[in-house]
C-alpha cells in the first residue's frame, strides 16, 4: 500500500461512518415522525371527543406498534384506588373490566411509584404476581409506563414485546412517554366530565323536585331556564312554558299584571308576588357574579308561602276573636251580673239582663264550638267515619230549625227529589253540622216574610242539599271569598246580624273532608243558593298508599336526643 492507497482508505471509512450517522439519523427521524404520527392520531381522537374508551384502545394499540411489541393494557386507578383493566390489544385475557392486584404485578409497582419500569426475565422479578408467571410468553420483556397528571398516577400503560429491541431503552421510554402524556390527559377529562355530569345530574334533581320555582336570567332579564315547579306556576296563569325561553322577564310579568310598570333596575332582591288564587311568592333574586365583576346571571328562587300566610291571618284572627268577638258579649254578662246584685232593679229588667247573659254565653259558647268544630274537620281521618242515613240527618236539621224559622216569621220547606240509595259514609255529626250552617245562613239573613227551600236530590255520584232563600243575598264581589275563615260580608243591611264568620269555612272544610264541595250563587234582594255536594260512594282518596305524603312526627325523638324531654 502506498500512501495514495492509505488515504483512499481513510476517505472509504469516513464515508461509510458519515452514511452509518445518516442512517442512524435517517432511523431516529423516521422514529420521531412516527412517535409524532401517534400522537397526532390520539389527539385527533380526543378533540373529536371520542369516548375514553375508544381513546385508550388506540393508545395501547399505536403504543405497541410504536415500539414493535406484542401486546399491551391500559389500566385505571378507580375510585377505591383499584386497577382496573380498561383498553387492551393484542391479547384478550384477563379482560376489561378485570382487577388486577397492585401488591405484586408491574402495573401495581408502576401506579405506586410513578415510575417508568422495565422487567426482562418476569418470572424471577422479585415483584412478579404469581398468577402471571408462565403466562407470559418466553423471553417477554414488560414496559410499564405511568400515566399522570400534575403528579397524580391515574393508571398504567403495559406494553410486552418478546425479542431484545433493537432501540436502546431510553428511546423507548421516551417513545411510550409521549403517547402516555394525551392519555392521561383523555382519563383526567373523563373524569372532570364525569363529576360535571354527576354534579350537573345532582344540581338537575334539586331543580325538578324541589318544591320551590327556580328561573335563571340572562343579565338583560332573559329567561335561560325555569325548573318544573316554575313551569306549573306560569301554566296556572295560563302562560305556557314552552317557547318562554329567550323572552325577558319585565314583559312576562307585564303580561301577567297588565297596567304595572316594570323596570329590571327597580326589581329588589327580595320580591313579594302575590298571584291571588295561585299563591303568594317570596322570590329571591341574586346575581352570578364572573370573577370581574361582571354580572353573568340572576338566579331567582320562589317559595310559596301562601300557607305561611294563611296561618298568620289565622293567628291575627284567633287573637282578633279572643281580644274582640269573646271580650265583647263576657264585659257584658259580666256587666249584666252586676246590675244583677241592685236590690231595686225593676222584675222586668232582671229579665232582660238575664236575657243578656244567657245570649252573651251562647254566643262564646257558638264561637268555641265553631273553631273546634274546624279544627276537628281539618284533622278528620277516615278511619273514623261510620255509615249514616242522609235523609234522617237532613229532616233533623230542618225540625231543629222549625222554631227559629217560626220566630223570624221566615217559611221553612223541605223537599225530597232523590234520595242515594245506600247510606253514606262520614262523620254524622259534623256533616249535620254543615247542613245546620246553611240552613240556620239562610234563616238568619233572611228578612221576615222571606222563604227558605231545602231540597236532596242525586247528581251524577253526589247527594246535594241545596239551600235556597229569599233573602238579603250578597254582592258578587265576596263571593270568591265567603269560605275563607273569619270572612263576613260588610254590608249595612247585613251589619245588625251577629255571626263568627267561621260558619261557612266550617261548611267547606267539613264538605271537603268527604270528599265534597261547597258552592254558591246569589244576587242581591233576589236571595242566595248554597249547594253542599257530598259523595254517594266514598269516593274520597284514601289516606294511606303509594304516593301518597307520609307524616313522620319526630318531635320526642329529636327532644330525647337533644335531652331536653
Ligand atoms: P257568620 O257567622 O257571619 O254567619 P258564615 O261563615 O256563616 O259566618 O257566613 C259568612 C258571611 O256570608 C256572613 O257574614 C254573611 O254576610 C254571608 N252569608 C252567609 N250565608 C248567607 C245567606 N244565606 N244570605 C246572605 N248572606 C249570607
Amino acid at each position: 500500500f502506498n500512501g495514495a492507497h492509505l488515504q483512499l482508505a481513510r476517505l472509504f471509512v469516513a464515508q461509510v461512518a458519515t452514511a452509518v450517522r445518516n442512517m442512524q439519523l435517517y432511523m431516529r427521524l423516521n422514529q420521531a415522525e412516527r412517535q409524532q404520527k401517534t400522537v397526532n392520531r390520539i389527539s385527533r381522537l380526543m378533540a373529536e371527543e371520542a369516548a375514553l374508551d375508544t381513546v385508550l384502545t388506540c393508545v395501547v394499540e399505536e403504543a405497541v406498534k410504536l415500539v414493535d411489541a406484542r401486546f399491551g393494557t391500559v389500566l385505571l386507578l378507580d375510585s377505591d384506588q383499584e386497577l382496573v383493566i380498561r383498553a387492551l390489544y393484542g391479547h384478550s385475557s384477563p379482560p376489561v373490566g378485570f382487577h388486577v392486584r397492585r401488591d405484586v404485578g408491574q402495573a401495581g409497582y408502576v401506579a405506586d411509584t410513578g415510575e417508568f419500569s422495565v422487567v426482562t426475565d418476569y418470572d424471577h422479578w422479585e415483584l412478579s404476581n404469581p398468577a402471571m408467571q408462565n403466562a407470559l410468553p418466553a423471553g417477554s420483556i414488560l414496559y410499564g409506563v405511568p400515566l399522570s397528571y400534575r403528579g397524580r398516577v391515574v393508571g398504567v400503560l403495559q406494553v410486552v414485546g418478546i425479542q431484545q429491541p433493537t432501540t436502546n431503552i431510553d428511546e423507548i421510554e421516551e417513545m411510550l412517554m409521549a403517547v402516555a402524556l394525551p392519555a392521561s390527559i383523555a382519563i383526567v377529562n373523563a373524569e372532570l366530565h364525569e363529576i360535571l355530569k354527576q354534579d350537573q345530574q345532582q344540581l338537575q334533581a334539586i331543580l325538578d323536585y324541589t318544591s320551590a320555582a327556580v328561573a335563571v336570567f340572562g343579565p338583560d332579564g332573559s329567561i335561560l331556564l325555569l325548573n318544573p315547579e316554575a313551569c306549573r306556576v306560569l301554566e296556572r296563569l295560563n302562560i305556557p312554558a314552552a317557547g318562554i325561553e329567550g323572552r325577558r322577564l319585565v314583559d312576562l310579568l307585564a303580561e301577567i299584571l297588565p297596567g304595572e310598570a316594570f323596570d329590571l333596575a327597580d326589581i329588589g332582591s327580595v320580591v313579594e308576588i302575590n298571584l291571588g288564587e295561585i299563591g303568594e311568592y317570596l322570590v329571591h333574586i341574586a346575581p352570578i357574579v364572573l370573577t370581574g365583576g361582571t354580572v353573568y346571571r340572576y338566579v331567582a328562587v320562589g317559595q310559596d308561602v301562601s300557607e305561611l300566610r294563611r296561618l298568620d291571618r289565622m293567628k291575627s284572627d284567633l287573637i282578633h276573636i279572643l281580644s274582640h268577638d269573646l271580650r265583647n258579649p263576657l264585659g257584658l254578662a259580666r256587666g249584666s251580673i252586676d246590675l244583677l246584685d241592685e236590690p231595686d232593679l225593676p222584675q222586668d229588667q232582671r229579665g232582660q239582663l238575664k236575657e243578656m247573659i244567657v245570649s252573651s254565653l251562647e254566643r262564646m259558647d257558638q264561637l268555641i264550638r265553631d273553631v273546634v268544630d274546624l279544627e276537628m274537620a281539618q284533622s278528620l281521618g277516615e278511619e273514623t267515619a261510620l255509615p249514616y242515613l242522609l235523609p234522617t240527618t237532613v229532616q233533623k236539621v230542618i225540625k231543629r230549625n222549625e222554631l227559629k224559622a217560626n220566630q223570624q216569621n221566615v217559611e221553612l220547606v223541605y223537599q225530597e227529589y232523590n234520595v242515594p240509595p245506600d247510606k253514606l259514609k262520614g262523620h254524622i255529626l259534623l256533616i249535620s253540622q254543615a247542613i245546620d250552617n246553611l240552613v240556620n245562613n239562610a234563616i238568619k239573613y233572611t228578612p221576615a216574610g222571606g222563604h227558605v227551600q231545602v231540597t236532596l236530590d242525586v247528581e251524577d255520584e253526589y247527594a246535594v242539599i241545596r239551600v235556597v232563600d229569599t233573602g238579603y243575598g250578597i254582592p258578587a264581589e265576596h263571593l270568591p271569598h265567603l269560605f275563607r275563615q273569619f270572612y263576613r260580608v260588610n254590608d249595612k243591611r247585613t251589619r245588625h246580624i251577629q255571626g263568627t264568620g267561621l260558619g261557612l269555612s266550617l261548611v267547606r272544610a267539613i264538605a271537603e273532608a268527604h270528599g265534597g264541595r261547597v258552592s254558591v250563587e246569589s244576587q242581591v234582594d233576589v236571595g242566595s243558593t248554597f249547594s253542599l255536594y257530598l259523595p254517594v260512594e266514598s269516593a274520597r282518596p284514601s289516606q294511606t298508599g303509594e304516593g301518597q305524603l307520609k307524616r313522620y312526627d319526630l318531635a320526642e325523638q329529636v327532644g330525647k336526643r337533644l335531652g331536653t324531654q
